[in-house]
């Protein structure tokens, strides 16, 4: 509970999710159940996908794209600097380094395919994409500079959930969801997503070779206890590979099957309020709303404003405040953090550029409409 008047999100919480709730409660079975099951299927069916294995955060599903590719000590990955920092903590934690690159612009702030190109070494295992607010990357270009190259994509596909992709020239992979294009990604379900059950993941990949090692590195590198039963040997296990426990349990997967079904319909409703704010902010002068044309292509996670000008923009930013309109900033740049600076070296002006400029403006599926001229309101007054 916030004391804003208008938060930057809210849940589509109702009786679907305490009752989904109150049947795990019922059946007495916390973890590794029905549940994440009937989550995975219905989730991979969304998804056209051949794999979806619930994780207990993207971070962790990061974690484990990066292990299944083999990503380790001396590779590079290619990553855009304006991401939320799980991808390049993930990079650094299996002993990859990230290499940071720059936007395409500040109307389609999403990972630039020509510096992408330009920042490939023979060290470069892995390119990391980032469906910035709910618009994809143009992973047409992406997938042909890799495809030929034997380097991975990996989708940070957080903000993408239950979107295609669509690209003006109707060329492959158009259609196809986001999360479903690259060789491995990783959704969240964090308490901010379209799909929102506090903490929670998933990873999909249509490549039996990279479910197999998800699946193994998810459960401690243990060789399942259905399968040791299946073989005669039940109560007895092995230890694969070293691993980890990033399982989703059943009260958390009970939750996400509820919102997924609500996906289709609160992604609409968050495209509806994307269309009214963008004829809100035409009538403000200097001021641009990244992929406002594509709009109908999006899974509509963020409203994001960009200022004529940096001053204007914490100028903005404090009369939204006194106006109990909560906002926020998607995201400070990676590579100008301490623990990731002097990592590189790449040009990243125009990511510098947004950071200094982009507002993050309430959007969820429940906003009333009425509310979107009241907030441009108070950024005209400014
Ligand atoms: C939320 C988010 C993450 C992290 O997700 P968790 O489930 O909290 O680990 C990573 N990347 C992006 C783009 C996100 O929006």
């Amino acid at each position: 509970m916030t004391d804003w008047r208008i938060p930057l999100s809210d849940l589509d919480y109702g009786s679907e999710e305490a009752d989904a709730v109150q049947r795990v409660i019922a059946s007495k079975w916390l973890s590794m159940g029905a549940e994440v099951q009937a989550f995975e299927q219905e989730f991979a069916a969304m998804q056209e996908a051949k794999y979806a294995l619930a994780v207990s955060s993207a971070t962790a599903g990061l974690h484990l794209g990066l292990l299944a590719l083999r990503v380790g000590l001396g590779d590079e990955v290619i990553q855009p600097a304006l991401n939320f920092v799980a991808a390049a903590n993930m990079t650094a934690a299996v002993g990859a380094t990230p290499v940071f690159a720059d936007i395409c612009s500040l109307d389609e702030p999403t990972i630039d395919p020509g510096e992408v190109e330009r920042l490939i070494s023979p060290r470069t295992k892995a390119v990391v994409v980032m469906h910035y607010g709910g618009s994809l990357c143009r992973m047409g270009e992406l997938t042909e500079l890799c495809a030929g190259r034997d380097i991975a994509i990996v989708e940070d596909a957080c903000h993408a959930v239950g979107v295609a992709y669509h690209d003006a020239r109707n060329r492959w992979p158009y259609g196809i969801m986001a999360g479903s294009i690259g060789d491995i990604s990783a959704f969240s379900f964090f308490s901010n997503k379209n799909i929102a059950s506090g903490e929670g993941g998933m990873v999909v990949t249509n490549r039996a070779d990279l479910a197999e090692r998800v699946r193994l590195l998810r459960s401690h590198g243990m060789t399942s206890l259905t399968w040791d039963r299946h073989k005669g040997h039940a109560g007895s296990y092995d230890v694969m590979s070293p691993g980890y426990n990033y399982r989703l349990d059943e009260l958390h997967a009970a939750l996400g099957r509820a919102q997924l079904k609500k996906l289709e319909r609160n992604n609409q409703r968050r495209r509806n309020l994307l269309a009214s704010y963008r004829e809100a902010v035409r009538s403000l002068t200097g001021w641009t709303m990244p992929f406002a044309d594509t709009i109908d292509n999006s899974s509509g996670h963020l409203m994001v404003i960009v200022a004529p000008n940096p001053e204007i923009r914490e100028r903005a930013v404090d009369a939204l405040r006194e106006a109990g309109i909560q906002s926020s900033m998607h995201y400070p740049c990676v590579a100008d953090f301490t623990g990731f600076a002097g990592g590189s070296d790449a040009n990243l002006e125009l990511t510098r550029q947004f950071t200094r400029r982009a507002i993050t403006l309430p959007l969820y599926p429940d906003l009333n409409p009425d509310m979107i001229n009241n907030i441009v309101e108070v950024l005209r007054g400014v």
